[in-house]
């Protein structure tokens, strides 16, 4: 399973797998981070069809168009706001995760790249972070066999070396 899974040093929105996943909020109308870079490179059409989709839960997942991005889909899933670890944090980072490959998958995607959940203005600890979203695709992975690559596009060295370490751990 390890096999299917990349890391990458670098910007998600230039990502060309069959879908990219957006850390969101609630409303999904557009934010700061990766969510902002996201809809600035998909272009307003993306915006538009967003607005059709009445937000989504944190934990959960929805699927749009990618427009101008090279990806032809974007997975949006909003993560937890970190809160000490004590509110369901690793088990709502754990479902966006297993709830954005689910819908990867029931779509026929084979490629996904995943920014770092969370761990941007949401806070939640990058070691925690990373632990969790290892886990969670490995655990997909598992059982599945359509998806044959999930990437973790990584924004900074710090966050690419969790995910090395971790994954050579696991
Ligand atoms: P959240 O609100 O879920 O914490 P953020 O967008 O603030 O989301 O940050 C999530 C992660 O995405 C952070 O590690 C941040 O460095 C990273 N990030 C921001 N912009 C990009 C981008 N263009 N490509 C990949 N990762 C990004």
């Amino acid at each position: 399973m390890k096999d299917k899974i990349k890391i990458i040093k670098g910007d998600i929105t230039k990502r060309d797998t069959d879908a990219i996943v957006n850390a969101a909020n609630r409303t999904l109308l557009g934010g700061g981070g990766v969510d902002g870079a996201i809809h600035r490179a998909a272009g307003k059409e993306l915006l538009l069809e967003c607005r059709t989709l009445n937000g989504c839960e944190t934990g959960s997942a929805k699927i749009t168009k990618g427009y101008n991005l090279k990806a032809k889909y974007v997975i949006h899933t909003v993560g937890p706001v970190w809160s000490g670890g004590g509110r369901g944090e690793e088990k709502f980072l754990t479902s966006c995760y297993a709830n954005s490959l689910t819908l990867a998958a029931e779509n026929g995607l084979k490629s996904i790249s995943f920014p770092a959940i969370s761990t941007g203005v949401y806070g939640y600890p990058p070691e925690k972070a990373v632990k969790t979203a290892v886990a969670a695709v490995l655990s997909f992975l598992k059982t599945d066999s359509v998806i044959h690559t999930v990437e973790f596009v990584c924004f900074d060295d710090q966050t690419y070396s969790l995910y090395e370490n971790e994954l050579a751990r696991s």
